[in-house]
């Protein structure tokens, strides 16, 4: 730490709350520009909404969802004609003020009539959502998943998600929403800052019982009930491929604008908390996602009244060491050097092969630093506990097998890393991409809007440049004037800064260049199903100004 700022640049920047902690030119940093305001309720569920607009099926993994306080008359509306549609329909809904965590405001309601809008219309900002009545119990009670998730680069994309993760328990035994019992948080919620202040919460030094277990002993458990867990993880994978595709456009728009191209700035990588409902039927259900998820591995004991002491909480422990070490293997800045100079040098594969040849002679310093660090990782790794992540279902470790990139990076960091236990990150994209890359639709709309936002350090579009944009790729025309143009922009612009999400920038944002866009697209493309003509219109506007940039190559050579 240097709290009085340290003069030479660092390899990694561990920050402790966003990307804006310090100014860094260099070197890499445990955040990403926005991902805190991505990540936030209302953002979040506006950004998968977009992707539920688009692939309704795929996106079925996010309970429905209502912004607050202006989607409230929708809200009630089609809560209505849903009832009126099926009778039998008796829905619970969760109310959720926006940045709020640990639970916190969190209350259930039967009938939308019973939304506590403080303040009227200019409340606090919340989403409300669609109460799962059905998850799945284990003991009784209620549980979430606490996966970890590491996003180590944003362009091209790469996904590594922890084998293990944490399960938290409720502390009362779970009952079906009734008017009687919607206040129990104790039945309803699994935020553990709640439950560790029920008389019922047991701290377990074992991984298989507590009020906070291994994600691993509850799948060892069900694979034990005949459940098919392999399943299970492949639909967890998918979920949080499908929610980092859903988040990626926006972060683009951010990272562009505080890492401009072209300039010396640090590259990014982040560690999320994503946390995970099961339903009864094992179908995962995304709650939300953290941008700094707690790291503590300890809790706090009670050891007489009000007297509280920190303890090691072994459960932690054994599922965030492992995170924190693996990112840092990950993103070794020793082994991307070790990386680049291979390639300088272009040693045969032979020659790299050889035991104690990348941390070799050029590179003395990183042997010692990567044994201090072995040294201190092996401290942590309590042999008796990380031996319960081999009881995991084999086809769990098949699935995730991903493994490190072959060849010589690997080779060369295997001797570095020698007495590390094996990866518990497994790399998910780009390793399955292509079963997700149709998905990725707002990634390259997002990719228009940027190249027309001009200045640099810039997430909105003035009207100068959406009005080169339509120019072109030639969107307007005899039935479309420059005019209606103006207007398009104007109308829903207009409607987008009025939500009030944040006026440091006049202009248009992606969110609402999105919305044009697809107003476009199905003005142009009638007949055809949202995302084709969504891709139809991507496909319309890269073709022409691909055209334009070569023009332009052609003239500038002339
Ligand atoms: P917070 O950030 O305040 O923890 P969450 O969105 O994680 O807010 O919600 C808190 C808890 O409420 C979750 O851990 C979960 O137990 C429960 N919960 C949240 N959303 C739902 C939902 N749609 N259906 C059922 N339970 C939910």
């Amino acid at each position: 730490q240097f709290p009085f700022g340290r003069r030479l640049p660092c390899d990694i920047y561990w920050h402790g709350v966003s990307f804006h902690d310090n100014y860094i030119f260099s070197g890499q940093v445990n955040k990403f520009p926005g991902m805190t305001e991505m990540v936030r309720k209302v953002t979040l569920s506006r950004a998968v909404r977009t992707m539920q607009d688009l692939f309704p099926i795929e996106y079925n993994f996010y309970p429905r969802s209502w912004i607050l306080p202006e989607e409230l008359p929708l809200f009630v509306t089609e809560v209505r004609m849903m009832k009126e549609s099926d009778p039998s329909w008796k829905p619970t809904f969760i109310v959720k003020p926006d940045g709020g965590c640990q639970g916190d405001g969190i209350y259930l309601i039967k009938d939308p009539g019973d939304i506590r809008l403080a303040g009227g219309l200019q409340s606090r900002p919340a989403v409300v959502q669609e109460y799962i009545c059905k998850p799945l119990l284990v003991d009784k009670l209620k549980f979430d998943i606490r996966l970890y998730v590491l996003l180590k680069s944003l362009e091209p994309l790469e996904i590594y998600i922890a084998k293990d993760g944490l399960s938290r328990f409720c502390t009362e035994p779970y009952q079906e929403p009734t008017l009687k019992n919607l206040h129990q948080v104790f039945m309803h919620l699994t935020n553990y800052s709640l439950n560790i202040h029920s008389g019922n919460f047991i701290h377990s030094d074992n991984a298989n019982t507590g009020s906070k277990r291994t994600f691993s002993s509850i799948l060892c458990r069900l694979s034990s009930r005949g459940a098919d867990v392999k399943k299970v993880w492949s639909d967890i994978i998918s979920l949080v491929i499908k929610t980092i595709i859903a988040l990626t456009p926006e972060l683009k728009v951010y990272y562009q604008s505080d890492i401009p191209a072209g300039k010396p700035g640090p590259t990014c990588f982040q560690i999320l908390g994503f946390d995970i409902l099961l339903m009864k039927n094992l179908k995962p259900m995304l709650l939300e996602v953290n941008a700094n998820p707690s790291m503590r591995i300890e809790h706090e004991q009670e050891l007489s009244p009000g007297v509280f002491e920190n303890v090691p909480s072994p459960v932690d422990e054994e599922v965030k060491v492992a995170v924190i070490r693996d990112t840092l293997r990950l993103v070794d800045p020793q082994k991307k050097k070790r990386k680049d100079t291979q390639a300088l040098t272009s040693p045969s594969a032979a020659e790299a092969r050889q035991p104690g040849f990348a941390a070799g002679m050029k590179d003395k310093q990183h042997k010692h630093h990567s044994l201090k660090l072995s040294l201190k990782l092996k401290f942590y790794l309590k042999p008796g506990l990380s031996q319960t992540s081999e009881h995991v279902p084999e086809t769990r470790d098949e699935l995730l097998d991903a493994g490190p990139a072959g060849g010589l990076e690997y080779e060369s960091s295997r001797h570095a890393e020698a007495g590390l236990p094996s990866l518990c990150l497994k790399q998910v994209f780009p390793k399955y991409a292509k079963q997700f890359s149709y998905l990725r639709l707002v990634d390259r709309v997002a990719a228009l809007f940027i190249r027309f936002l001009g200045v640099k350090g810039t997430t909105k579009l003035g009207p100068t440049g959406f009005r080169t944009f339509i120019r072109n790729c030639k969107l307007s025309n005899s039935s479309f004037s420059m005019a209606s143009v103006d207007i398009l922009y104007i109308d829903i612009t207009r409607r987008w800064n009025s939500m009030g999400i944040d006026h440091k920038e006049s202009g248009m944002c992606l969110q609402a260049f999105v919305e044009a866009f697809f107003c476009l697209a199905q003005k142009k493309y009638k007949a055809l199903p949202l995302h084709e003509q969504v891709a139809s219109l991507i496909d319309f506007c890269e073709y022409h100004l691909a055209a334009l940039d070569e023009k332009r190559l052609l003239g500038g050579r002339g």
